[in-house]
């Protein structure tokens, strides 16, 4: 696709006119494809006549509300690079993400004015903050609204320009920024509408973080380029998440696992009438099959589907597309068009392994990233000189395609010589009536072997599970290789926004 992200997505949002495009999931506040479409004009000539740049980088700090997509798209069409920040960090990780993607402008919202300001005088380099709402001092979207300065015309070169600059979560070592063309964006928007279609009549959740690629993706530009209603939540809060959805009439949920857990387990969930939901899919972690099974028969609805990718990858490769109850338990999906993809040896990332075996997966195709900014040693280690990806993730294709992940290959736990994937211990323990979390980490045992701990979450209405009852339940259904050697009781999972559990904080612990 040879077309600027803001225009591959609101190609059509004049033609859809009246139609709420986005609604503040709390207070009701609608945004029609029209407005969204005006607005985003206007403010692409204001961030122009306030002095944005094409290249320039613009940070987008604020929690999921209305406002966020028109922000984005206006610093696109402005020519500028969005580089999309946690609206949890702190001022001093901030200022890192705005020193390291030299950024120029910083958007946010007044609850977060302090610690914008505070990351501005960090970092230095900051020539203006605004704010979407209304902050002394700063100037708001509805100043910059009134713009009379004319639309910006700005070439933009899909192929080259960076038009987000999205940081990995840095779930397994410093986040790093993606470097995100407009191609790369855009064409993997268009490689997930066939298996995704959705249309003026569907009601979307976003509930996870557009600054992150999965939202960003799924929630934000997939659903807005075709038609459909995004309701927009600024967090996730179990009750107002499932007000919302009967409220609203939510019909499709994109969802990370954790809430998949919390739909398969909490009391809360009967409490609510979730009857307008069609479809559930999941990604960013894994998404054990029987969790899944449990989630969807609970609330009556088909399988729920799967979709894999990275923040490297613009960010999808694989997906289960809407309406296929064929596809079997616990795949993320089958290759989207236009990609290719293999399986290689772990320990010689030459050979191409076959139907049934684990490898590392890799990517070939138009949505692989530019590279990380200014890491030229970390981009080369990971795409290699054939224009390869590999995903640092292990896998396994069956005969039809359909893909399966095992864990990332650093989180496996060497036991012996034996692998054995913290993923399948964790869903093995959430199967257990007492649990209502669980992680698991390889520790090094005193006889130097790296062995299971499990970290696990009590049910309320299981006070006295305990560490013996856990290692038993895990031992009578594994081979012994696999057993969990040590549990610790915890109150909560560590996970980052995306629903990762963050291993390396658990580390910390042990
Ligand atoms: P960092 O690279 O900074 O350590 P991260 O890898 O968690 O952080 P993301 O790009 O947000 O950053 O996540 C991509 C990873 O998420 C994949 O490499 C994979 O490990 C995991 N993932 C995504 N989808 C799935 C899925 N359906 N099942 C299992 N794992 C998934
Ligand atoms: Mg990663």
């Amino acid at each position: 696709v040879e077309e600027p992200i803001h225009d591959a997505v609101l190609g059509r949002a004049t033609e859809r006119g009246g139609t709420p495009a986005l609604v503040d999931g709390v207070d009701g506040t609608t945004l029609t494809y029209e407005q969204l479409d005006r607005f985003h004009r206007l403010l692409a000539a204001a961030f122009a006549d306030a002095g944005v740049r094409k290249g320039d980088v613009l940070a987008l700090h604020s929690p999921n509300t209305i406002a966020f997509p028109t922000v984005f798209y206006a610093a696109t069409r402005a020519g500028a690079s969005v580089t999309t920040v946690h609206p949890l960090a702190t001022p001093e990780e901030f200022a890192k993400q705005l020193r390291d993607s030299a950024a120029a402008w910083i958007v946010t919202v007044s609850p977060l004015l302090d610690t914008a300001r505070a990351a501005a005088e960090l970092a230095g380099g900051i020539r203006e903050i605004f704010v979407c709402d209304q902050a002394p001092g700063h100037r708001s979207l509805i100043d910059l609204l009134a713009t009379t300065a004319p639309e910006p015309r700005i070439h933009i070169d899909p192929v080259a320009d960076v038009a987000a600059l999205p940081y990995s979560s840095g779930t397994t070592g410093i986040p790093k920024g993606v470097m995100l063309t407009h191609r790369s964006i855009a064409t993997n928007l268009a490689q997930l509408v066939p298996s995704m279609p959705l249309g003026p009549g569907d009601r979307i959740l976003a509930v996870l973080p557009f600054f992150h690629i999965y939202g960003l993706t799924a929630l934000m530009n997939a659903p807005l380029r075709q038609g459909a209603t995004v309701v927009v939540l600024p967090r996730f809060e179990l009750d107002t998440f499932l007000a919302a959805i009967e409220k609203h009439r939510i019909n499709v949920l994109f969802v990370a696992p954790p809430i998949v857990l919390a739909l398969a387990k909490h009391p809360a969930v009967a409490q609510y009438d979730l009857s307008s939901l069609k479809h559930v899919i999941s990604s960013a972690a894994p998404l054990d099959a029987k969790l899944a099974q449990a989630c969807s028969q609970r609330l009556g609805l088909p399988p729920i589907g799967q979709g894999y990718g990275m923040t490297e990858l613009s960010p999808c490769t694989h997906l289960v597309p809407l309406n296929t109850p064929d596809a079997p338990p616990g795949t993320v999906g089958r290759l989207i068009a236009g990609t290719e993809m293999r399986i290689v040896s772990l320990d010689d990332p030459d050979k191409e392994l076959g139907v049934g075996e684990a490898g590392e997966i890799a990517i070939r195709g138009p949505q692989v990233m530019k590279g990380y900014l200014g890491r030229p040693d970390a981009t080369a280690a990971m795409i290699d000189p054939d224009g390869w990806l590999h995903t640092g993730d292990v896998g396994h294709v069956d005969a039809e395609g359909w893909l399966f992940v095992v864990d990332r290959v650093k989180e496996l736990i060497k036991y012996k010589g034996f692998q054995v994937a913290p993923a399948e211990l964790e869903a093995l323990l959430l199967t257990h009536a007492g649990i209502a979390d669980a992680a698991v980490i390889g520790v090094y045992n005193e006889d130097h072997n790296e062995v299971p701990h499990a970290y696990v979450v009590r049910q309320p209405s299981a006070p006295d599970l305990s560490e013996g009852e856990v290692m038993m339940y895990v031992a009578e259904r594994v081979a012994p290789y696999k057993r969990v050697r040590a549990v610790t009781f915890i109150e909560g999972v560590p996970r980052a926004a995306s629903g990762k559990i963050l291993r390396r904080e658990l580390r910390g612990r042990s």
